[in-house]
């Protein structure tokens, strides 16, 4: 419970403002709806700056960060365009036009896959995950395989939310310990 004494900080009012839609999209799953959070311009803003104090946090050189459709588009971007890094996009089947490496997975409801165009990362670059929620992991773990086919490191998963008794960073850890997983939010 939180202490009626202690000022929420602009970073707990920001995050305060992710709605819980139950049982969306089916029934006994209760949706984080960012969409609220998003349409906040301060509340965004400092959403971001603390990815960017994250990753600085992190003192690793990060070339670009990685994003999954479709929030992690939104939220990967700004933290792109905040320390002056690439983005990249990781995309749901049938949308990219070049040659791409894909990855299918389980949802917490449902299956899906994700695509990465070949070329756009290469050994040498480290990177760094976004997405908005993390559930499961399968979906971070499926971008962290695609990101591992170019030869490229992920350095670290960053989420605005993790939900915490799906377990996901434990099933990110035991497949990648060295890797920091970073959320924002535990609900
Ligand atoms: P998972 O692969 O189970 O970790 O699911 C993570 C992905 O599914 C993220 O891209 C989320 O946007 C989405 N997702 C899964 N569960 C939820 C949820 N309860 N609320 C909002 N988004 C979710």
């Amino acid at each position: 419970m939180s202490n009626p004494l202690i000022e929420p900080t602009p970073l707990d009012r920001a995050l305060s403002l992710i709605a819980d839609v139950p049982d969306y999209p089916k029934p006994g799953i209760l949706f984080k709806d960012i969409t609220p959070l998003l349409a906040d311009g301060p509340g965004f803003g400092v959403v971001i700056d603390e990815f960017a104090r994250a990753i600085r946090g992190l003192n690793r050189g990060v070339d670009a960060i990685v994003g999954i459709e479709s929030r992690g588009f939104i939220l990967g971007g700004a933290i792109a365009k905040a320390l002056e890094i690439g983005f990249v996009t990781v995309r749901k089947p049938g949308k990219l036009p070049r040659e791409v490496y894909r990855k299918e997975y389980a949802l917490e409801y449902g299956f899906d896959a994700l695509e990465l165009h070949k070329d756009l990362l290469s050994p040498s670059d480290n990177v760094i995950i976004v997405d908005d929620v993390l559930a499961t992991g399968g979906t971070a773990l499926a971008c962290h395989d695609l990101v591992g086919v170019t030869g490229a490191s992920v350095v670290a998963h960053l989420f605005m939310l993790e939900i915490e008794f799906l377990q996901g960073r434990k099933i990110i850890h035991n497949t990648h310990p060295d890797v920091s997983i970073i959320s924002l939010l535990k609900a």
